[in-house]
């Protein structure tokens, strides 16, 4: 085996133990969402497989494409989504990885049009703000990879309309946490609104808040 090959067998591991934690977080539920991470420097995509069962995934499953979405190795066909995640990496050039989820409270607000509010602190540090919604696209189409930008801008996550939720990050590891934090923020704020008070943040809090947290 060469260093390339080294190198790709060690990404496709990384996204295989990534892709399960996020099974297991419940981020993923039965087939649903993927994830990828981008190699700039080659212009490619190691993506996860479409309809692969997580629990038996395997390095040798993970599909690399580049932005136009052809297939340079890898047996099975990549992710329905890839062209969200072409489009995402296209975008931002701080972005390498990106995790799409369905999961269950970030995707209720998915279902409204305001998204989820800039809550919580942490919010503002580790998602760059609220969390806006995309508008509605068919699954798979540009389009919806082109919604996600627009939502993207100045943002670490955002939601897709009836459909689910995006994070990204420099890596895998950031990815992950940020689609972990959302899911977070989402639930914590469901749970808010069920026991009836929210106290929302002044427009004031919120600069202070991003000031501060972009200064450390
Ligand atoms: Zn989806």
């Amino acid at each position: 085996m060469n260093q390339l090959e080294r190198d790709m067998l060690d990404k496709a591991e990384r996204i295989v133990s990534f892709s399960i934690k996020c099974y297991r977080e419940k981020l993923f539920a039965g087939k649903s969402g993927n994830l990828s991470l981008f190699d700039r420097e080659r212009g490619l995509i190691a993506i996860t497989p479409a309809g692969k069962d997580y629990t038996l995934m395997q390095p040798e499953d993970i599909v690399w494409i580049d932005l136009s979405g052809a297939r340079v190795t890898g047996s099975r066909d990549p992710s329905s989504e890839w062209r969200l995640h072409a489009e995402i990496y296209r975008a931002f050039p701080e972005v390498n990885a990106v995790v799409h989820t369905h999961s269950p409270f970030a995707t209720s607000f998915a279902l409204g049009d305001s998204g989820i509010p800039l809550v919580l602190i942490e919010m503002a540090g580790s998602l760059g703000g609220d969390v806006k919604v995309a508008p509605f696209a068919m699954p798979g189409s540009e389009a919806v990879g082109l919604g996600a930008v627009c939502a993207l801008r100045g943002r670490k996550a955002c939601l897709l309309q009836n459909h689910g939720m995006v994070a990204v990050g420099q890596d895998l590891k950031e990815a992950y946490l940020n689609a972990v934090y959302t899911e977070d923020a989402a639930k914590i704020y469901s749970y808010a609104l069920r026991n009836g008070s929210v106290h929302y943040l002044s427009e004031e809090d919120i600069l202070a808040l991003k000031a501060a947290t972009q200064a450390k």
